[in-house]
């Protein structure tokens, strides 16, 4: 067995957290990893399980800024927001959009693939050792578009090219041929290769938190609410675990991480996209194979164990405001008109809160005031696909060691906070 390397907490039990907890334990540090509720059971349980090597477009694109007229206008179902919450929070709005320049655009773009490339290489080594390969489908992310016109609209390819993503691009009867299940209304589809997709994220994180906890792994199921920076190490108090004490400290707590980093002063610029799902059941006839993202439609058909996963576009609006099901209602009805689907699966669709960074970009790495206490959080669209590579970088950071990419964009230093 490794020598321990210290202790480190991890507030958060998302994706995001548990990989964080599985590298760090595997680089010889006793980890507790400390959530509120079960872990993985927050965003990180109703995503599209896409494991993406090149979901590198950031939202605040070049193209998103041009396209903000008709998103203000209310006229897509991939944006709906509340007027109030915007013009509250109109500061980060206005620094959210000052990053769709293409100069950003290239740089995110690069920095992603990147990270995302060693993230589904570790992915397949810990899917392979927790014995749940039956969870995993290869070449599973396809989009699809309606018209010849929107698929030259498509900009992303440009990035895709860059940065060498293996892609194939498929005509009306190729589609048909491809993936049977998709009713004949889309006239051109994208597949890229080397993409995977789970069949529960849920499942996934909890076959990580079996490889943690058998290797002796802590799991408190705890509301952290306050950090104490004491000297040699840092004091965590939580409502149903009392006092923890620890060496070093992670925050990954997604769309709640800026919250508790400002109990120590710090002002992180982190917004929240929320978004929802619904299963349906599959009608009679081929079955969906792999992940669909309609472009046109602003949805994503998924199958999984409950059935066909439609997730909705985007929300802004308050992290606790009450649900709106608008939204993903809408998406039901138009995938009912490129899928025979039978019923829906529940009677309440779940919702969802995307962590989001003004620069679309994760914040992985040292926090700038304290010494032990690190930040992994932010992750927005691509949070399932890019945690397993955050957890490596981390870990890398956290022992001085070469990091497995170029990390300058992900640091918190990129912010004055
Ligand atoms: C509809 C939808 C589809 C998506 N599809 C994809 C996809 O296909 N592929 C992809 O890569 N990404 C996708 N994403 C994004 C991805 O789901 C997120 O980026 C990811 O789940 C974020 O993980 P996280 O661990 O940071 O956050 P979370 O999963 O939200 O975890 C944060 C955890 O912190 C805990 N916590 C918060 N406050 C406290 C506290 N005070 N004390 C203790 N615990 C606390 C919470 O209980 C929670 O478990 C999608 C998101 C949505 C909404």
């Amino acid at each position: 067995m490794t020598e321990s390397k210290g202790s480190v907490i991890i507030v958060g039990g998302g994706i995001v957290g548990v990989c964080n907890a599985l590298a760090l334990q595997k680089a010889g540090f006793a980890v507790t990893l400390i959530d509120r509720g079960q872990p993985g059971r927050e965003t990180s349980y109703g995503n599209a399980g896409v494991l993406c090597e090149s979901a590198i477009s950031v939202v605040n694109s070049p193209a998103m800024l041009r396209a903000l007229p008709k998103l203000l206008l209310g006229r897509s179902n991939g944006l709906r927001f509340s007027v109030s919450y915007v013009l509250r929070r109109l500061g980060w709005m206005l620094r959210f959009l000052s990053y769709g320049n293409k100069r950003h655009w290239h740089a995110a773009g690069r920095a992603l693939r990147d990270l995302q490339l060693v993230s589904l290489a570790q992915h397949k080594a810990w899917i392979a050792e927790a014995g749940v390969d039956d969870l995993l489908r290869h070449g599973a992310w396809m989009k699809v578009f309606r018209s010849e016109a929107s698929f030259a609209a498509y900009e992303e390819r440009e990035l895709l090219d860059e940065v060498g993503s293996n892609y194939t691009v498929f005509e009306r009867e190729q589609i048909r041929q491809i993936e049977p299940a998709l009713k004949p209304i889309y006239a051109k589809a994208l597949l890229l290769e080397d993409t995977c997709q789970v069949s529960s994220p849920a499942q996934l994180t909890d076959a990580y938190l079996g490889l943690f906890t058998a290797a002796g792994g802590t799991v408190v199921r705890a509301k952290v609410t306050g950090l104490i920076d004491n000297p040699g190490g840092w004091q965590i108090e939580t409502e149903e675990a009392g006092r923890l004490v620890s060496d070093q400290l992670v925050i990954a707590a997604g769309a709640w991480s800026a919250e508790i980093a400002g109990w120590l002063g710090y002002d992180l610029p982190l917004g929240w996209e929320r978004g929802y799902h619904l299963h349906l059941e599959p009608d009679v006839g081929p079955p969906l194979t792999r992940a669909v993202l309609d472009m046109d439609g602003g949805f994503a058909m998924a199958p999984m164990q409950q059935g066909v996963r439609i997730t909705s576009g985007v929300e802004i609006t308050d992290r606790d405001a009450p649900p709106n099901y608008t939204q993903v209602r809408n998406s039901v009805k138009q995938a009912r008109g490129a899928l025979a689907l039978k019923g829906e699966v529940e009677d309440v669709p779940w919702m969802g809160r995307r962590p989001t960074m003004i620069d679309s970009l994760p914040v992985i790495g040292a926090a700038p005031r304290h010494s032990g206490l690190w930040f992994n959080f932010g992750h927005q669209h691509v949070g399932l696909s890019m945690a397993p590579g955050s957890a490596l970088a981390l870990c890398a950071m956290m022992q001085a060691m070469p990091e497995p990419v170029d990390m300058h964009l992900f640091r918190a230093t990129r912010f004055r906070i």
